[in-house]
Parts: C-alpha cells; sequence; structure tokens
C-alpha cells in the first residue's frame, strides 16, 4: 500500500490493495471482537493485546509486592517524562518538551491559562466557535477569570481577528465534526505575526497522521491518548511545551510534583526546571502502565505508511459515498485533498442516528454526531480495506431496504450518545 495513488472500487482491489499493505503486520497487536468492523477509534482506540497483562504486573507485582517502594524501584516517579518523551516521538516534539497526566481538559486550561496572563497588554483570547466542547469551555472560563475577551472564529479566518490585543489563540488541528486538518503551519506563523501565542489542540493528529510539531513552531499543545493511541478509556493526556517557552510560562495549576524539589516540601512554590514543571499531582500509575503497554503497537511502524494506509482508506469510503450513496441522500462534509484532510470521513445523511445505530446492529461501529452526521474514523494498524469496503456495503444495504425505519433505533432521549 506504499503507492497513495491506488484507488479502490470494488471487493476485488480492496483485497488487492491488503495484499500489498505494509502495515498488515500490526493488525495481531489487537484484540477486537469477531465480526466487528471498528471504525470509531477516533473516539476510543481499540484494545492492545499486550495491556492486560502489563496492567496486571503493574497491579499485583508492582503495587502489591513493591508497594511504596515502586516510586523507585519500577520506575514510577519517572513515567509521566518517559510517556511524555515516548508520546512526543510520535507528534515531532524532540525529548523533554512533553509531559504526560492528567486529561486534556485539564493540559488545554494549564496552556491557554498560561498565554492569557503572559502579556498583560493582551487582553483577548481567540478560539474556534466549532471547537470541541471542552476546548470552548476552557477558553470562556479563563476568559471569565481573568476578565478578557473571548472571540470565535473559523481556523482559516483567524487573519481577521487578530490584533495587538490578541494573547492567545486555542484551536484543533483537525474538525472533530468534519475530520477537516487546518493548516497549522501557517496559521501558527499568522499568530505569531500578531505577536499572539498559540496553542494545538492535537487530539485527532497523534496516532493517526505524522506531525512536526517542532517545525511548527507551536507555543504549546494537548492531546489525548485514548483515541489514535489506544490508551484506554481515561488514560492520561499530554502537553507539550517548547524548550524556549519552559522558562517563562506561569502554569495555574500548581502542584507538588512540579515543585523544584518535590521531596523538600518547601511552604512556597517554585517550579522545577524544564518540562518537569508541567507535572502537576500524583500521577495515575495504573492508568500509566495501560498506556505504556499500548504504545509498543507503535514498535516498528513508519507514521508515513500509517498516513498512507489511512488516505487510502478515507479515499475508498469518498469514492463509495459518491458513486453509491448519493442517490440516499448521503453528502460527504470531509474534504477531498488529501492535505485538508485528517483520518475520519463524516457523512451527512437523513436519519443519521437510527442508520448508526442500524450500523452497529450490523457489526459496523462508527458513531453520530448531531444533527445529522456519522461519522466514521480510519485506524490504519488494524483496519484493512476489506473491512472497510464491507463497511460500505453494510451501509449502502441499510439505506437501501431502510433498515433504519426499525423501531428499535428510534432516537430515545434517555440513552447516552457518546
Ligand atoms: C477528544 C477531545 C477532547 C477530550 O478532552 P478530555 O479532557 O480528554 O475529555 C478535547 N479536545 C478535542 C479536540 C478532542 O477531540
Amino acid at each position: 500500500m506504499a503507492d497513495v495513488a491506488s484507488t479502490v472500487r470494488s471487493a476485488g482491489e480492496a483485497a488487492a490493495a491488503d495484499a500489498r499493505d505494509v502495515l498488515a503486520f500490526a493488525r495481531e497487536r489487537f484484540a477486537l471482537p469477531d465480526g466487528v468492523v471498528y471504525l470509531d477509534g477516533n473516539s476510543l482506540g481499540a484494545m492492545p493485546v499486550s495491556v492486560p497483562a502489563a496492567v496486571a504486573h503493574a497491579v499485583t507485582q508492582q503495587w502489591g509486592q513493591g508497594l511504596i517502594s515502586s516510586w523507585n524501584g519500577a520506575g514510577w516517579w519517572e513515567l509521566p517524562g518517559r510517556l511524555g518523551d515516548r508520546l512526543g516521538a510520535l507528534v515531532g516534539a524532540a525529548p523533554g518538551q512533553v509531559m504526560c497526566g492528567d486529561s486534556t481538559t485539564v493540559q488545554l486550561f494549564q496552556a491557554v491559562s498560561a498565554f492569557a496572563r503572559l502579556t498583560p497588554g493582551r487582553t483577548t483570547i481567540v478560539t474556534d466557535g466549532a471547537n470541541f466542547p471542552t476546548d470552548q469551555y476552557v477558553a470562556e472560563s479563563v476568559a471569565r477569570l481573568l476578565g478578557m475577551r473571548l472571540v470565535r472564529v473559523s481556523p482559516p479566518d483567524l487573519a481577521s481577528v487578530l490584533g495587538d490585543d490578541t494573547a492567545v489563540v486555542s484551536f484543533s488541528a483537525v474538525d472533530y465534526r468534519t475530520g477537516e486538518l487546518w493548516d497549522t503551519t501557517a496559521i501558527t506563523e499568522a499568530a505569531h505575526a500578531a505577536g499572539a501565542r498559540i496553542v494545538w489542540d492535537l487530539c485527532h493528529v497523534a496516532g493517526a497522521l505524522p506531525f512536526a510539531l517542532d517545525e511548527v513552531g507551536a507555543d504549546a499543545a494537548v492531546g489525548c491518548t485514548y483515541k489514535y493511541l489506544n490508551g484506554g478509556p481515561g488514560s492520561p493526556a499530554w502537553i507539550y511545551l517548547p524548550v524556549h517557552v519552559q522558562d517563562d510560562v506561569d502554569l495555574a495549576v500548581t502542584g507538588w510534583n512540579g515543585a523544584a524539589d518535590a521531596f523538600e516540601l518547601a511552604q512556597h512554590y517554585v517550579p522545577a526546571p524544564g518540562i518537569a514543571r508541567a507535572r502537576i499531582g500524583t500521577p495515575s500509575i495504573l492508568a500509566m502502565a495501560a498506556l505504556d503497554a499500548a504504545l509498543d503497537v507503535w514498535d516498528g511502524v513508519d507514521l508515513a505508511d500509517v498516513r498512507a494506509k489511512s488516505l487510502v482508506l478515507t479515499d475508498l469510503v469518498l469514492d463509495f459515498a459518491s458513486a453509491r450513496l448519493a442517490t440516499h441522500g448521503v453528502e460527504a462534509v470531509t474534504p477531498r485533498e488529501h492535505e485538508r484532510r485528517g483520518s475520519q470521513v463524516s457523512l451527512r445523511m437523513p436519519r443519521a442516528y437510527e442508520v448508526t445505530r442500524a450500523l452497529a446492529a450490523r457489526g459496523v461501529v462508527g458513531d453520530f454526531r448531531a444533527p445529522d452526521l456519522l461519522r466514521l474514523g480510519f485506524a490504519p494498524l488494524y483496519l484493512s480495506c476489506t473491512d472497510v469496503w464491507r463497511a460500505m456495503e453494510v451501509l449502502e444495504d441499510v439505506l437501501a431496504t431502510r433498515a433504519f425505519d426499525d423501531p428499535a433505533y428510534v432516537r430515545d432521549a434517555a440513552a447516552a450518545v457518546t
């Protein structure tokens, strides 16, 4: 599958593409239920087979037998920084600039608030009005906390709102609804030209496509690890603070783990040098043990191959949708240009909620985004072209037979939609 241009227009072409797949070896690194085509790895990644034993070891041996000695003996104290470097390598950050811990929401608050209060003359925060809710809520809260103004704009239109008063811009690199990938380099340059700082949320980038964080020149970045990085539900997030900002940022949530000498237990906070200041409180070691094992699936994997395969899979879906699903009122909202696409395809259609449920009942798991999107995520390490071709045929069948009319799939306001 090294030839990115390969198009897949039939089950036979899907099988031929799979026969050339240089990432086929990675599939056995994951446990997935039989008969399921899992197209929701952009929400909760599949479980790597190495995770259960690693978690059992951390519980029974490191905790059960080692007790408190494991903070040193099992490397618990160093784990957040060690994981940070492993995560950094997957997004193009040199070592010593990424710290693992807490949630994306907390790390966003840290990054946005630090830059919001860095330059007192600058009183505006910018975010995307279509940003993931948590990103918007954090921006609102920081604005309220510091008495600042919040402006919402779509990333390509950033220049229209930038000014001398812009303190910080907080954007996501991929629109979580449409799957559109923004030009992070150009947008970062525009923010910097206006003297503003920029924070990138890479939740839908890490593990989905190669990224050159150090080259982009972001002032900070954050991301989760439970989507394309398969760390498990609620696995710890990460923050990137490049070397050139580390000494300037005054992080708002200051915990004892991030203090200069954590074990001196001093009365006043003095930040640790380097990225260690991005530590907060006691890290979630069991979740980190799962993540550490989950990251082994990237051993021997070239992210350029991941990207090439992702584009074959998403092209397949876009081509299938325009050729065979348009008659059912389906319209792709994800851009066709490769450089404007993340690793998902969102299809707008009538009755998208019921269609999503009818698909799940047939073993094709995607998700619904209100009001009318079926969102399909593509994790190239565990999906084949044959899987995705089959999923599209099931979707066509659900639409053609109106299987979504089954009362079992009618929306129940009380049912949780995640
Ligand atoms: C998934 C996601 C989050 C999640 O935030 P949590 O604190 O991990 O729940 C935040 N931002 C974006 C853009 C996301 O896609």
